[in-house]
């Protein structure tokens, strides 16, 4: 291998900036050039080439973003599309890839490696925590902190009025940033994709808890949770429901950004840094995560195919005991 080409793609995550920066300077002390590639797959299709150093990725390992961006590119996705990408790559001289991103970008780097057969290792980088070979994603621990610390601040607001707070964090398809952030904000309950909690199960917790002489109640609602999304969660309790003062807030994209924990830019050390010996150990077609303590490769196909639930049942089952 003589030349690495590292991208991100997808969502961006914090901690994808000191997962480059690992990436590039692992490279580098091994004596193996490196292109950043922007953009992610678009970049691939447009040449969108850049020539990276040890200096390229100094004073970055605190920044949230990404330094080469991202992007969705559904040209990619076509058969001619990636075709017209591993040309680039090939005329670029780029021999090996080290993809950052979510489930779509290991997706996109299994096809390309697949049919090119181009060595390529996948570091799980999204927020989500959805992805099977890593315990944790990158940026999760930094989304997870943001979010805590807004549950910190809607509490003071909350325990003051006697309010309801209905609190809607991300994750479409994924409760994990809504399960951890409900324990570590003592929320009363949390609402996840993966399980249905219906409205009745829900108010009849918060009369319980009203009876148990609770003043106030801070209730986690994942954005993909089958009920409609906190707004109509609310609507719906209100109904039913008037011990207390009802409110939304919905963080939104506040939880993708800000530098990330020292959690997020350890782990995309290690994952940078190992990808990198991996590809010169020889392999390829891997998801490279933390399990336990340790660095493991996951076969790309296995990682894609396997089941995405990873809530940990003693968290589930937590938060209505904690919460009592
Ligand atoms: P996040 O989880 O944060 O959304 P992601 O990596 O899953 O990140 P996607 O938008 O799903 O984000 O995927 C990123 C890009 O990967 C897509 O825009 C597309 O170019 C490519 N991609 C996704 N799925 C496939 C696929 N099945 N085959 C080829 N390329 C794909």
């Amino acid at each position: 291998i003589k030349k690495i080409g590292v991208f991100t793609s997808g969502g961006d995550a914090p901690g994808m900036n000191a997962c480059i920066r690992a990436v590039v300077r692992t490279a580098v002390f091994y004596g193996v050039e490196v292109v950043g590639i922007r953009r992610g797959y678009q970049g691939m299709l447009e040449s969108d080439f850049w020539d990276m150093d040890a200096r390229s990725v100094g004073n970055i390992i605190h920044l949230g973003g990404t330094i080469l961006k991202t992007a969705r590119c559904t040209e990619f996705m076509t058969d001619e599309g990636t075709e017209k990408a591993y040309n680039n790559l090939k005329e670029y001289g780029i021999d090996a890839l080290v993809a950052i991103g979510g489930d779509g970008t290991a997706r996109g780097a299994e096809r390309l490696s697949n049919r090119f057969k181009i060595p390529t290792i996948c570091i799980p980088g999204t927020i989500d925590n959805d992805l099977y070979g890593s315990d944790f994603t990158l940026g999760y621990d930094t989304a997870t902190n943001t979010v805590i610390e807004a549950i910190d601040k809607i509490r003071d607001t909350a325990a003051s009025h006697n309010r309801l707070f209905f609190i809607e964090v991300m994750g479409r398809d994924s409760g994990c940033i809504a399960l951890r952030s409900g324990i570590a904000g003592g929320a009363e309950a949390v609402l996840l994709p993966e399980r249905a909690t219906g409205v009745d199960e829900l108010i009849s917790k918060l009369s319980v808890d009203a009876k148990n002489k609770k003043t106030s109640s801070i209730v986690i609602v994942a954005e993909g949770d089958k009920s409609g999304g906190a707004y109509q969660l609310a609507e719906h309790v209100k109904e039913k429901f008037n011990f207390y003062d009802i409110k939304v807030t919905i963080l939104g994209h506040l939880q993708r950004g800000g530098s990330p924990s020292s959690f997020d830019r350890v782990l995309a050390s290690r994952l940078g840094f190992a990808a990198v010996k991996e590809l010169l150990n020889g392999k390829t077609r891997q998801m490279i995560g933390l399990r336990g303590n340790s660095i493991v490769l996951t076969p790309l196909e296995e990682a894609l195919n396997a089941s995405h639930f990873k809530l940990e049942d003693d968290l589930m089952e937590m938060v209505s005991v904690l919460s009592i």
